[in-house]
């Protein structure tokens, strides 16, 4: 606790929230590197907050391996709901997101919590892993693709808008083609907006570093390229179908692929690149977009809000 922090990005900052994971997912080696789970009180986050609102910070990650599990090991427990409710009131913030999820400790309150508050960004992180009930078992997830389902079916309701994202691994041990199979008919179902996806490896001292029906890499290189080719279409069909509409951007560096661009991002967690210059760096701008690309946006800038 206490310890200064260099942050590069002004106007953004990370939070840790909490350290470690209890889960034991037998493919991570988290649990066994970082410990176990321990919550940070609310009022050292909500006075670290505090003090970077202060300073000229809009946006806060709130960070943990599983912030659905905050604050069970406080000696006052409290659920990240309630923490989430407290972090935004703090006058000034502009916004906060958190990650990551663990579905099988999201619960409706935290959704509601989302859809009622105007600060907290209306974008999920929640990594489902793969869709099949069998691995799931098998990576010690506690979830079924139904359940995760109609946790994404509940937010939705709630929250129309919301932008989804995940995380995938493709390849664990004992994967069949029925399997993977799953794993895209869930994609389909879901509609991600964005996910990060992985070909498993062993991570030795895990349990499935263990299994014996590892997956030969041939069989993961192709179920990868054909899990991507059911994510890519649709992640480009929902990115080209904000053509025309409006966003607010904190405006974070000059754009990575072009040093003439500023690059930010909306709640929604969309990538959006315009042109502008130094000085609107850290601010809060209304875009309207002009140019999708596959998985960012171009837009011109329509306001410049704070
Ligand atoms: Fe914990 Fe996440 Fe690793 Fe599972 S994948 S053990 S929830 S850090």
């Amino acid at each position: 606790e206490g310890l200064p922090v260099e942050r590069k990005i002004s106007s953004k900052a990370f939070v840790n929230i909490m350290y470690g994971c209890n889960n034991f997912c037998t493919y991570c080696i988290v649990p066994y590197t970082r410990g176990r789970e321990r919550s940070r009180t609310p009022e050292a986050i909500l006075h670290e907050v505090t003090t970077l609102v202060g300073q000229g910070v809009k946006e806060v990650i709130l960070l943990g391996q599983n912030v659905n599990s905050y604050g069970k090991t406080l000696e006052e427990p409290m659920d990240f709901p309630d923490l989430l409710k407290q972090v935004s009131d703090i006058p000034g913030l502009k916004r906060i997101r958190f990650m990551t999820s663990h579905p099988k400790d999201l619960s409706e309150k935290l959704l509601e919590v989302m859809a009622s508050r105007e600060n907290i960004c209306k974008y999920l992180h929640l990594p489902v892993q793969c869709g099949s009930d069998r691995l799931l078992k098998n990576m010690n997830r506690h979830y079924t693709k139904e359940q995760y389902i109609k946790i994404i079916e509940q937010a939705r309701a709630l929250m129309p808008e919301i932008s989804i994202s995940t995380d995938l691994i493709v390849g664990f041990p004992g994967e069949t083609e029925e399997d993977n199979a799953e794993t895209m008919d869930l994609i389909r179902r879901v509609e991600y907006d964005s996910a990060f996806t992985f070909m498993y490896s062993r991570r030795t001292g895990t349990p499935a570093a263990e299994y014996e029906e590892q997956v030969p890499e041939d069989v993961k290189n192709r179920r990868f390229k054909e899990v991507l080719g059911v994510l890519n279409p649709i992640a480009i069909r929902k990115n080209k179908s904000v053509n025309g509409q409006t966003f607010e951007v904190l405006v974070e560096s000059y754009s990575k692929t072009n040093g003439n661009m500023l690059s930010g991002r909306s709640q929604y967690n969309h990538v959006i690149n315009f042109e502008g210059d130094e000085s609107l760096l850290g601010k809060i701008v209304k875009v309207k977009i002009t140019d999708p690309r596959n998985f960012s946006l171009n837009a011109e800038i329509i306001e410049i809000l704070e």
